[in-house]
């Protein structure tokens, strides 16, 4: 994208933002400040007023959505179809704004690719997976069709607010469900934004208000509510290890996209051109933000200096171990609580140059990604961080890149990575990795289909095991069995 564009966009945004202007129909965004349970909030953020979807009171929003859903199903297939593909144009024609929106808000990643994540919501699937499956026979006809559950409570990441709420969003609705959101608080209003105008423009074509629900202000006490809501028949959750924990205990149904480590192995006989330029492209993909961005990488000794080389052609600044230490100790310094590191916010989803000047260097703005070579116990290996600096670690062969790789992922089983050459090898990887996603020979963003082949969601069901949501994930399987009739032959 152009830069000047990029820059009036977010010109524009700020200035609206900041009370300037009249056109943007969206919420204003107030002062964020820390909650005593640590979440931050947008003092001044619009209550929800139970217009377009966008409401403050969690009863009040299932009933909107109860309503709105029995009204969806009311509509044929074909109608459902044009409501899926109205949200898809609505993020296109608004992914400028609203990724301008979204980065001022949420104050993290990178301004294209916010964009970018906005522009890829036609890869998400609609309505043409619900295929109904027919058996017939001697005793009859059989039919196996997917229905709606009805109304599905869902947890949105500050990551990709409105990404995800979108993707979410064409799904349910796509399968025949409304939805209630609980977002992520420092990325609501972006979000508020985008689901009052897309239930308006549903409204406009097909009398359905409130098809999205969103909480605004949302709170824990909110999410606890659609938890235990009687009128919500599933949940969904995309976040951390907190709100997976939180989901998996629930009484309801949960499907739960939860935290990530991806590996990449390196192994001799890999092309170092394709492996540095797709760790690249993924770890520096909205500034490591995504959840299967790599994270860490295992590379053969025998290659190691190659690798560097490959990086640092591809644009990848390479960091010595006093400046790694130097980063390290501001971005994931060790709490004196507990004697451990923890991730510092402050760093996570900066671009690499904010990085590279808490570690003492100076890079130019538009590197992509800082790398540098740290032991396996380090905590750039070990946590998740989200952030454009990723570790090499050196590894005697390729039997132990892949064990120590396994081990980094601490069994989440979401996302791995392999560079090579050798099928037993890549075999062997993807056995034991068991991960939901692994790509071979291509950066993070192919698993996604972005460069890759298949279909995109950013509601990665991992300890679950629903995989790359999809409409289905979403649907009852029903069996309708006619005996002795209906049979033509
Ligand atoms: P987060 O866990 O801080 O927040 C996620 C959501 O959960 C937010 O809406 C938050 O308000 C809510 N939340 C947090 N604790 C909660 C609790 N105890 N009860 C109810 N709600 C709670 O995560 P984040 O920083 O917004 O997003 C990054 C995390 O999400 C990373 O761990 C990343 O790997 C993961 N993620 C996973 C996927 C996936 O599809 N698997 C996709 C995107 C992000």
């Amino acid at each position: 994208m152009d830069q000047t564009l990029v820059s009036d966009v977010v010109q524009e945004v700020m200035r609206r933002l900041n009370g300037g202007g009249t056109k943007f129909a969206g919420p204003k965004v107030g002062e964020d400040a820390p909650a005593n349970d640590g979440i931050t909030r947008h003092q001044n953020a619009p209550a929800g007023d139970g217009r377009f979807g966008v409401f403050a009171d969690v009863n009040a929003a299932v009933n909107a959505a109860t309503d709105s859903q029995k009204k969806l199903l009311k509509l044929t297939t074909g109608e459902r179809d044009q409501i899926v593909k109205l949200i898809k144009a609505t993020a296109k024609e608004k992914a400028n704004e609203w990724g301008a929106l979204e980065f001022a808000e949420t104050k993290i990643g990178r301004l294209d690719h916010k964009i970018a994540k906005l522009n890829l919501l036609d890869l998400v699937p609609g309505v043409e997976f619900l295929k109904t499956s027919a058996f017939t026979g001697s005793n009859g006809v059989c039919l196996e069709e997917f229905a709606p559950f009805g109304v599905i409570g869902a947890i949105t990441p500050v990551t990709h607010s409105v990404p995800t709420l979108t993707a979410n969003a064409i799904n349910m609705i796509a399968a025949g469900n409304s939805l209630v959101i609980n977002p992520h608080p420092s990325g609501s209003n972006c979000a508020a934004t985008a689901v009052r105008e897309y239930n308006s423009r549903i409204a406009r074509q097909f009398g359905i208000e409130h098809l999205i629900c969103l909480i605004n202000p949302p709170t824990l006490e909110s999410a606890d509510a659609i938890f235990a809501h009687r009128g919500v028949h599933l949940l969904v959750v995309t976040g951390g290890p907190a709100v997976a924990k939180a989901a998996m205990k629930s009484p309801k149904r949960a499907i739960v996209g939860g935290p990530g480590n991806p590996p990449v192995v390196v192994d001799e006989t890999a092309c170092m051109k394709n492996a540095a330029e797709s760790i690249i492209a993924g770890a520096s993909f909205d500034n490591n933000l995504l959840c299967t961005g790599e994270k860490q990488v295992f590379v053969v000794e025998s290659v190691y200096d190659k690798l560097v080389a490959a990086l640092q052609t591809a644009g990848a600044v390479q960091l010595t171990g006093p400046q790694i230490k130097q980063l390290t100790d501001k971005a994931i310094p060790v709490s004196p609580k507990d004697g451990k590191p923890h991730v510092n916010k402050d760093y996570v989803g900066r671009d690499a140059k904010v990085l590279a000047e808490a570690a003492g260097v100076s890079v130019p703005p538009t590197c992509p990604l800082l790398f540098g070579e740290t032991d396996f116990d380090h905590p750039y290996v070990q946590e998740e961080q989200m952030m454009p600096f990723i570790p090499l670690i050196r590894c005697r062969n390729v039997d132990e890149a892949i064990d120590l790789a396994i081990e980094s992922e601490h069994g989440f089983r979401h996302t791995a990575m392999i560079h090579s050459r050798n099928l037993d090898t890549i075999t062997r990887f993807g056995q034991r990795a068991a991960t939901t996603i692994f790509v071979v020979n291509g950066g993070s963003p192919a698993g996604l289909s972005v460069g890759g082949e298949g279909y995109l969601s950013f509601t990665i069901a991992t300890p679950t095991g629903e995989g790359i949501t999809t409409p289905l994930t979403f649907t009852r399987f029903r069996r309708v069995m006619i005996t002795n009739s209906l049979r033509m032959v």
